[in-house]
């Protein structure tokens, strides 16, 4: 197969031309083209091709420059290219990347022990690793159904992934609908409603609740302290498993290194970690707390080939290393505060507040324009997220400064303008 005739050339002029029509891809490398020819369409159409990223900013392959307000959502904790993880992963790579689970390496062991220290776990916890966010809700919902237990509590407008376990317990119906059936067992109950989870932890027959702190991409919401504090009361009196779903609230993301933490008496059973926890390099963790937790699952019951093998462990490490030798908890409280505060500030009546925590923040519009928000942003230089019609979602690298925050919050208003003429075109049209 010549796969290479039908190819535009590497920098060849786009086949559409500058400028286009808003919204479409555009792409100056015949990437966009090619995507479309050779990638199984489960994204849609992406917004951009880009070619390189340094610190806060990505650059496409027209050339044109982004502030990263997303960080690939949520998982660029450190930006691109910080010299701490080329070096980690330069180095690691050149020493040993990779050994399968038969064998031992240090940068594995030394990550289990750290991240087992700053989540305050107790003697007799334990980590086990995986490649992505899925996977480690996979774990977790293995050991959940190691209690026993034939029931499972997740909450309305979760996301926990797409293997087909982490689906069974995302509520969205579209996304589970067209693959059943699914692992059984799983109900869904309104986030905030404490007697509805008293109600149904009463029976003594629920393996666990799984909950994310902050639910990302439901829009940035948070479930709250007084809820958080009754999930866990709730399900320690039941015997039932506190599963925190921090792949995104997690390593720092909140100002703090995971989100529960926010929450004094708040302590898991299990913790699952992904996204910014490699900084960019796919690496996913299962905690479990305490030594009973721990021994749910044994020898044979799981695994993985490439989950805490040596090179993404190192990565790892240089994420949590950095992000406490620069700051980074502090910095991002105070610039997540500086966010909200110039969000403020701007008394914009089509900008009802900002939710969320740290730098992961919804910002929430009076209409349903985020879409077409998102379209003015990037034709203006930024790029941010919509995960529903009337949010916003900023989830940056920590790195980020104020004033490169307040650059974003400066155009705002124009960005709204904008977004509002896009969506008169749209129904024009
Ligand atoms: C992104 C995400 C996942 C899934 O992680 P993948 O790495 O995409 O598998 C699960 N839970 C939450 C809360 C997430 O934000």
């Amino acid at each position: 197969m010549s796969e290479q005739s039908t190819a535009p050339e590497q920098g060849a002029p786009s086949a559409q031309g500058a400028p286009s029509e808003p919204g479409a891809a555009t792409s100056g490398t015949g990437i966009a083209d090619r995507y479309r020819e050779a990638m199984i369409p489960v994204f849609g159409t992406p917004q951009r091709v880009l070619v390189r990223g340094e610190g806060v900013h990505v650059w496409d392959d027209e050339g044109r420059q982004y502030l990263d307000l997303l960080g690939g959502i949520a998982v660029n904790a450190l930006g691109h290219g910080h010299p701490a993880l080329v070096s980690a992963i330069t180095k690691q790579a050149e020493t040993l990347a990779h050994v399968s689970n038969v064998f031992a390496s240090a940068p594995q062991v030394e990550l289990a022990e750290k991240l087992l220290r700053l989540a305050d776990a107790p003697d007799g916890s334990g980590v086990f690793f995986a490649n992505s966010g899925a996977e480690a809700n996979e774990a977790a919902f293995k050991i959940a159904r190691r209690t026993g237990r034939p029931r499972i509590i997740a909450l309305e407008n979760a996301f926990h992934g797409r293997t087909l376990g982490a689906l069974a317990l995302t509520h969205k119906e579209a996304y589970r609908a067209p693959f059943a059936p699914l692992p059984g067992g799983v109900e869904w109950l309104p986030a905030g409603d404490v007697e509805a989870l008293r109600t149904a932890l009463a029976p003594g027959d629920v393996a666990a609740v799984f909950a994310e702190p902050i639910q990302g991409e439901a829009g940035v919401r948070p479930l709250g302290a007084d809820y958080l504090r009754a999930l866990r009361e709730l399900t320690r009196e039941a015997g039932t498993l506190l599963v925190l779903d921090e792949i995104q609230t997690g390593i720092g993301r909140t100002g703090r290194w995971f989100a529960h933490q926010g929450v004094p008496g708040v302590v898991p059973d299990v913790m699952t970690l992904a996204k910014g926890l490699g900084g960019g390099f796919p690496i996913g963790a299962a905690i479990a707390f305490g030594p009973e937790v721990r021994g749910l699952l044994t020898a044979g019951q799981h695994g993985t080939t490439f989950g805490g093998n040596p090179l993404g462990a190192a990565t790892a490490l240089a994420v949590l290393g950095t992000i406490e030798e620069e700051g980074l908890l502090e910095h991002v409280r105070a610039t997540g505060e500086a966010l909200v505060r110039g969000i403020d500030a701007l008394e914009d009546p089509r900008i009802l507040g900002v939710r969320g925590e740290g730098l992961l923040r919804g910002v929430m519009l009076a209409e349903p324009l985020a879409p077409q928000v998102l379209q003015a942003a990037l034709e203006a230089g930024f790029i941010i997220n919509a995960p529903e019609p009337t949010t916003l979602r900023l989830a940056p690298p920590l790195i980020i400064t104020a004033e490169e925050l307040g650059t974003f919050v400066a155009a705002l208003p124009a960005l709204l303008d904008r977004a509002a003429q896009l969506a008169g075109a749209e129904e024009g049209n």
